[in-house]
């Protein structure tokens, strides 16, 4: 015969209990699961909420890792805004989800506003590149260099353009123009634009200044394109 020494008493309360109450999360009916003094709440909904919520911190932290790899350190550093062109730090203010261009000289902080733009992409949780337009004309040709390892990191910086959610192209017509720079530089904004893929870009000078910096054929396209990609978001910085 097996006997025990524990009390009936507190065998009934050790073993697990199973009830059905209001879950502390919604006030839905759920059940409890009650062992000791712990309890196990079963809600299909909170607990769909909460794997959802730690998607989104994950997601969140790898586009935050992502934005620190891509930003220089100098832009890193909290925006101090007596240093950014009174035209241009409006572009920070409000809703700053669409694509943003920002015009201006050297010197007026259009870069530096730039990448907190793509700071707050990333805060929401969107994958955040950056290059300038003089490194991606660079990439676009070294697409076809003979030295497989170059021709292979051109192509990965490009297809980093295309697939990041939100991407920052500086300095628009800085570097040499070619006809496979503009052509890959026309695929990239087309296909961001009929992805909806949220695009910042920056340039010294307006459309007729840019214009010329694309061969003739390919420039009036572009234009178009880098306008479209940027709706209502237009801040440019006077001298
Ligand atoms: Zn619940």
């Amino acid at each position: 015969m097996i006997t025990t020494d524990i009390d009936p008493d507190i065998s009934a309360r050790l073993a697990p209990s199973i009830t059905t109450a209001a879950c502390p999360g919604c006030g839905r009916p759920a059940q409890i699961l009650a062992w000791g003094s712990k309890r196990w709440y079963a809600c299909s909904p909170c607990a769909d909420a909460e794997a959802l919520r730690r998607t989104e911190i994950e997601r969140r932290t790898k586009a935050l890792a992502q934005w620190e790899e891509v930003t220089p350190d100098e832009f890193r550093r909290p925006l101090i805004p007596s240093l950014v062109h009174p035209s241009i730090r409006p572009a920070l203010e409000g809703d700053t989800s669409g694509g943003t261009c920002l015009i201006g000289a050297t010197g007026c902080g259009k870069t530096r506003v730039a990448y907190r733009l793509l700071h707050a992409a990333a805060i929401r949780g969107q994958s955040v590149f950056a290059i300038s337009h003089a490194a991606f004309r660079q990439a676009a040709v070294s697409r076809g260099d003979r030295d497989p390892r170059r021709a292979d990191e051109a192509k990965t910086l490009i297809q980093a353009c295309r697939c990041a959610k939100a991407l920052l192209i500086d300095d628009v017509g800085k570097g040499a123009a070619t006809d496979v720079g503009d052509e890959a530089f026309f695929d990239l904004l087309d296909h961001r634009l009929s992805h909806g893929s949220l695009t910042h870009w920056t340039a010294n000078s307006g459309s007729a200044w840019l214009k010329a910096r694309f061969r003739e054929d390919r420039g009036p396209a572009i234009i178009r394109r880098l306008r479209d990609l940027t709706p209502g978001r237009v801040f440019v910085a006077s001298e």
